[in-house]
């Protein structure tokens, strides 16, 4: 105990026993509880709010709330104190303690909003909280200025600070035991922990008060004391004041917890689109962008020496399906070929629809595995007919398949190098699989060095047109058919098969078919005026143009541009791989005959001709494909069916041109069978516009071009 001889300052006594006003005992318990429940529930709003801003501003509400509530606990506390003497507050200190209470908070806030704490730092943390605590009450203590002095126990201080701590232990366990959880139970639990907590920190208080001894100068008259009153006044002020900031921080606190609530919810609605994302809709497979995650994870988590093939199988000439049957059974195929292909696959084998018809799998390899008994089981499953809206229709595929780590060590370049075996399928005439291989990737860079090389031809000059004759039977020219050529810099004359299907690939076809179209109208215009002029001329229009609404403008224009009538120009489409939309190329191609041009079918038989589709192009005339012609007169197969098309063309009120006819009893089979036109290195080969006069001569003095 005290020795009070040696620590009263000369000329002092004691001041007897002090009192305490019940009322404000109790109100200062209910604010350090209901300041203990706030900062509990602001504690879980800063680990909760994924924003910086939310977490610094529930920091700072509940420092706020924390630190003011236990301020305003010690300060209603002390002036509970009865004492008859008469006090005075000093505004600067007391303000600076509450100042320090809040600091304080906003550490045991701040920290609270940590990932976890260690032992040593729970202790640390605690222990500064602690001496905050302490050094708030007793700079309150200090702030309070009177006739008596102050003298403190030591020993009680001591207790006082490490009763603050291991309150503050206490609230740092429990805060961080209930963050993040919802539910009644832990309100109930947090009410209880503050209740708790409201005691610590009184407890503390008042060991620091008994820690104080007042001494006032020998012979001081105690004041029968007014102030009392005004105190408690006071006292129910700050009080009132307090609970209003603590509820206002509890009001904040349920806010947190309402948008915490709403924010799982959002979670879990976005977790339940997340997976809607992940799949296509139509077939439940896996979409492009997860398939990309699959195959990543996959080849990220694989051991040394294992291996995968990713397969890509895309349906040969699907756009025809959705052009001639419509979009619903263009899926419904789809759904069809994506269950075939699951009833190959073992359960768990990700299998995507890559991107609309174009379907991708994975398969583990382990060390040395083969993917081509899958292909071919594959291949085998699909071949079979699908049945479509009662019909029965045969659909072939291309497979392209890239082994990991061979052709790529990753989703992207698995997904390129099988996307370019799919592209060699297609250019090898489809319904096949084939695997990756360099000369593939080789063959893209050549397309790539091609395509610029094609760009700068069209810009800077380098493509020139050879013209060839299409005549009647008697060998009288009916028009010229203009076919594109190609110097190249340094590969030579390039077939124009070869670099308009480049132009095809690369979107330089429209470009190209345009320069041909100025150019040919240029020439037929020129040849016009020297006097050829019922001359026609016969333009190659692929079929991808046919997609482009301006085309007929733009034939308008060239026409106009040469003043030539529309009559004199043929448009050949090939019917082969028509189009992307078939119902928009009957309407361009409608468009360009009510120009006046004439619209020609090119290579007929070659492919898919059918005359379904066929009735359906307005057209006026068709040219019987090289194949059936060529075999005259050893193929009888193919004579008949020339012969057919023929009759079937002029049923359809077409007329029907012959190409490469390169003999003369080609020439004579076709003009027994009705046909109205030839063309064919017999009347000659396609060469260049000089040349052609030369020929024109000949022919108009054979025979007499009619006026
Ligand atoms: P195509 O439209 O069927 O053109 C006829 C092709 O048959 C020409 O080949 C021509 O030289 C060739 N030919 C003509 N008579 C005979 C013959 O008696 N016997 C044989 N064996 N062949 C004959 P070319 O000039 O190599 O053109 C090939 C293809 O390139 C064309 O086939 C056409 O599809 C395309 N093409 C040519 N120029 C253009 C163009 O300006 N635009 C577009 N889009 N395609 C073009
Ligand atoms: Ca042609
Ligand atoms: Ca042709």
């Amino acid at each position: 105990m005290l020795n009070f001889s040696t620590l009263l300052p000369a000329g002092h006594q004691v001041l007897g026993a002090y009192e305490y006003e019940g009322l404000l005992v109790f109100l200062s318990y209910l604010i350090a509880s209901a300041a203990g429940y706030t900062a509990l529930a602001m504690a879980d709003w800063v680990t909760t709010s994924r924003s910086r801003r939310g977490s610094e501003l529930a920091k700072l509400i509940g420092a706020i709330a924390l630190g003011g509530g236990i301020w305003s606990m010690h300060f209603l506390a002390m002036l509970s104190f009865k004492i008859s003497i008469h006090v005075h507050y000093d505004p600067l200190q007391t303000l600076t303690s509450l100042l320090i209470a809040i600091a304080v908070s906003y550490t045991v806030m701040h920290l609270i909003g940590r990932e976890s704490l260690s032992t040593t730092q729970y202790l640390l943390a605690s222990l500064a909280a602690g001496l905050g605590i302490a050094a708030m009450h007793y700079t309150g203590m200090l702030a309070m200025h009177s006739v008596a002095q102050q003298i403190y126990d030591p020993l009680l201080v001591a207790v006082s600070v490490v009763i603050a701590s291991l309150a503050s232990l206490a609230a740092l366990l429990l805060a961080f035991r209930l963050r993040g959880r919802t539910g009644l139970r832990t309100v109930w639990l947090r009410l209880l922990g503050s209740l708790g907590l409201g005691f610590a920190i009184v407890s503390m208080h008042f060991t620091g008060m008994a820690a104080l001894t007042l001494a006032v100068p020998v012979g001081f008259v105690p004041e029968d004391s007014p102030g009392m009153i005004q105190h408690l006044e006071l006292g129910t002020g700050i009080a009132i004041g307090t609970l209003f900031i603590i509820m206002a921080g509890l009001l904040a606190a349920w806010a947190g917890e309402r948008f915490h609530a709403q924010r799982l919810r959002l979670e879990r609605v976005s977790t339940t689109l997340d997976q809607i994302s992940l799949h296509d809709p139509l077939t439940h497979l896996l979409n492009g962008s997860s398939f990309i995650q699959t195959v990543d994870r996959a080849v990220s988590q694989a051991r040394n020496d294992e291996q995968f093939a990713l397969l890509m199988l895309d349906v040969d000439h699907f756009k025809r399906i959705n052009d001639s049957l419509g979009h619903a059974l263009g899926d419904e195929l789809l759904v069809q070929v994506a269950q075939r292909i699951r009833a190959v696959l073992d359960n768990d084998l990700p299998l995507a629809r890559y991107a609309g018809d174009e379907f991708s799998l994975l398969l583990p390899l382990g060390t040395r595995g083969d993917s081509q008994p899958l292909a071919l089981r594959l291949l085998e499953q699909l071949r079979p007919p699908f049945e479509l809206a009662g019909q029965r229709i045969a659909m072939t595929f291309s497979l392209g398949i890239a082994h990991y780590p061979q052709d790529g060590t990753n989703a992207g370049q698995l997904l390129r190098s099988a996307g370019l075996a799919v592209g060699h399928c297609k250019r090898s005439g489809r319904n096949r699989s084939q695997r990756f291989a360099n000369e593939l990737q080789r063959e893209a860079d050549d397309l790539l060095s091609l395509e610029m090389d094609l760009r700068h031809a069209l810009t800077q000059g380098g493509l020139h047109l050879a013209y060839q004759p299409i005549v009647v039977p008697d060998g009288r020219p009916l028009a010229l058919e203009a076919l594109v050529r190609w110097q190249h810099p340094t590969l030579g004359a390039l077939s124009p098969e070869r670099f308009v299907r480049v132009a095809e690939e690369t979107g330089l076809i429209g470009e190209l078919d345009g320069w041909v179209m100025r150019q040919a109208c240029a020439d037929i215009a020129q040849l016009h005026r020297e006097g050829y002029r019922d001359l026609r001329v016969s333009v190659n229009c692929s079929a991808l143009n046919l997609g482009d609404r301006l085309l007929p403008q733009a034939i308008a224009r060239a026409l106009q541009a040469e003043d030539l009538p529309a009559s004199a120009l043929i448009l050949e489409v090939t019917e082969n791989a028509l189009m992307h939309s078939l119902n928009v190329a009957i309407e361009v191609i409608g468009e360009i005959r009510t120009l006046g041009v004439r619209v020609s079918i090119d290579d007929f038989g070659s492919g898919y001709s059918s005359l379904a589709y066929l009735s359906r192009l307005p057209v006026d005339s068709l040219k019987v494909d090289r194949a059936f012609v060529r075999t005259i007169p050893h193929q009888h197969n193919d004579m008949a069916i020339a012969a057919a098309i023929i009759a079937m063309a002029h049923k359809l009120g077409l007329k029907v041109v012959a190409e490469g006819v390169e003999t003369t009893e080609q020439r004579d089979f076709l003009h027994a069978n009705d046909c109205d036109f030839m063309q064919g290195y017999l009347f000659s080969r396609p060469v260049p516009l000089p040349q052609l006069r030369s020929w024109l001569q000949q022919q108009a003095s054979v025979t007499a071009l009619p006026a």
